[in-house]
Formats: structure tokens, sequence, C-alpha cells
């Protein structure tokens, strides 16, 4: 249905250039086409592209920083379990002891020591894994208009 009361402003802009109306439709295809325009767009893409690739590694980075802790917290539960172990074994009187040979006891302080150089490592990672998930956030470029 048309109506001769009401008239529809068409207007060609662009968003490369700001306050520009282009006289036509086909004015503003072959506006398109000029060097200012696709230069315009590339810097766009190219923003996009980084805000993505910025994007999936921050999801990355936070599935590490979980996977970490929770490996974390699990050696932090198995260095407490064996220190309970190796304080029953050392500190309480032989008469009320748990049968624990020599060896035996040494093999608890060996694996005590063993996990707790893992969680050091693991402790490591973490840091390692935090710092680059802030260095990613510092690095992210400011949102655009
Ligand atoms: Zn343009």
């Amino acid at each position: 249905m048309t109506s001769n009361t009401q008239q529809l402003a068409i207007t060609f802009t662009c968003p490369c250039s700001h306050g520009h109306v282009f006289a036509s439709r086909s004015a503003l295809e072959q506006h398109k086409r000029t060097n200012r325009h696709q230069a315009w767009e590339n810097r766009n893409n190219s923003n996009a592209a980084d805000l993505t690739r910025r994007d999936n590694r921050i999801l990355q980075l936070e599935a590490q920083l979980e996977y970490q802790t929770r490996l974390n917290e699990d050696k932090v539960e198995v260095i407490g379990r064996l220190r309970e172990q190796l304080r029953v074994a050392v500190e309480v009187p032989s008469s009320n002891q748990p049968h624990l040979s020599n060896d035996e006891i040494e093999e608890l302080v060996r694996k005590y020591e063993r996990v707790k150089k893992t969680n050091v490592e693991l402790r490591r990672k973490l840091v390692r894994v935090q710092s680059e998930l802030a260095d990613t956030f510092q690095d992210a470029p400011l949102p655009q208009d």
C-alpha cells in the first residue's frame, strides 16, 4: 500500500564516514569499494578477530585455572592425610601405634615428600596461569563505539 501523504526519507550512510550522507544507494555501494572504506573494514575485522582470540584465550585460561585449582586442592588433601599418618606413626606412644615397620614409615615419608613437591609445582603453574589471565585482561583493547 502506498500513501502520498507520508514520505519516507531514506538516508544512505556508512559507519566509516560519520555524518556523511550519500546521494543514493549506488553512491553508497560505490563508496564501499573505495580504499578509505576498505581500510576501515579491514581494521574493524581485525579488531573483531583480536577480540575473539582474546575471549577464547580467557575462556581457556579460566578453565585451566579451575582445573589447576582443583588438582591443587586434591593434593592439599592428600598432604593432610599423609601428614596425619606420619604424625601417628612418629608421635603416638609405641604401645598405641598401629603396626608400621620402619620401611613403611620411610615409604610414607617418601610419598609425603613426593606429593609435597607436586603440590609446589602445581602452585607455580597456578600462579603462571593467574598472571597470564591478568595480562590478557590488561591487554584488552578499549571497547570501540
Ligand atoms: Zn564506508
